[in-house]
């Protein structure tokens, strides 16, 4: 049985929770580093950047959660926590884990387009365009060499990306009934194990 870990620091990670239960997953809340030895995988949700990466720090995660991406672990991060797995960003705050080889702009579009909605396609998913829910969202605007872009908007702007082992998403999955983001993820981590 798989057993995925969502890391409930900050943010809609019980959305997460339910949206991975409702393809068949067992759920870990993961609050401490200690717990990311007894999950297969990781999402980072959604919420506040700048607050998740200082509860990261305080609870210890940064250095763990390097070392788990570099050998391969599984991590997803969507919208907040694809800025959190960035190298880089185009802001000054917050300071990224630097997991993944990819520049990332926060809240890209503004205020007047606080958030929308988009059918996005996604590289890799079956039947008809994904509806991506997008909350005062980044972009990408660089990736690395080893970086594939999964989706872009008709702009041409990159909202998910993945790097081996890493995706990252700049909507939120979890917030609608559509599970095949989840079923990607949930995929990668089969092949990973
Ligand atoms: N704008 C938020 C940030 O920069 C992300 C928004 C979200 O996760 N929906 O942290």
């Amino acid at each position: 049985m798989v057993r995925v870990g969502v890391l409930a620091v900050q943010g809609d990670f019980l959305e997460h929770s339910h949206a991975l239960e409702r393809v068949g997953l067992e759920t870990v809340e993961v609050r401490l580093p200690s717990q990311l030895d007894d999950v297969d995988g990781l999402i980072i949700p959604g919420g506040e950047s700048t607050t998740i990466v200082q509860l990261i720090d305080i609870y210890k995660f940064r250095d763990v959660l390097k070392a788990k991406s570099d050998s391969g672990f599984p991590i997803w991060g969507t919208c907040a926590g694809m800025i959190v797995m960035a190298a880089k960003l185009t802001d000054k705050r917050p300071d990224p884990l630097k997991l993944m080889d990819i520049v990332v702009t926060r809240n890209a579009f503004g205020r007047q387009v606080d958030s929308f909605e988009a059918d996005i396609t996604v590289s890799g998913m079956s039947g008809p365009p994904f509806r991506a829910v997008f909350i005062r969202a980044p972009i990408v605007t660089e990736v690395g060499k080893d970086v594939k872009v999964l989706a872009k908007l008709k702009n041409g702007n990159a909202v998910a990306v993945r790097q081996g082992n890493l995706l990252a998403t700049a909507f939120h999955p979890e917030l609608t009934e559509d599970s095949r983001m989840h079923l990607i993820f949930s995929k990668m981590i089969k092949d990973s194990t």
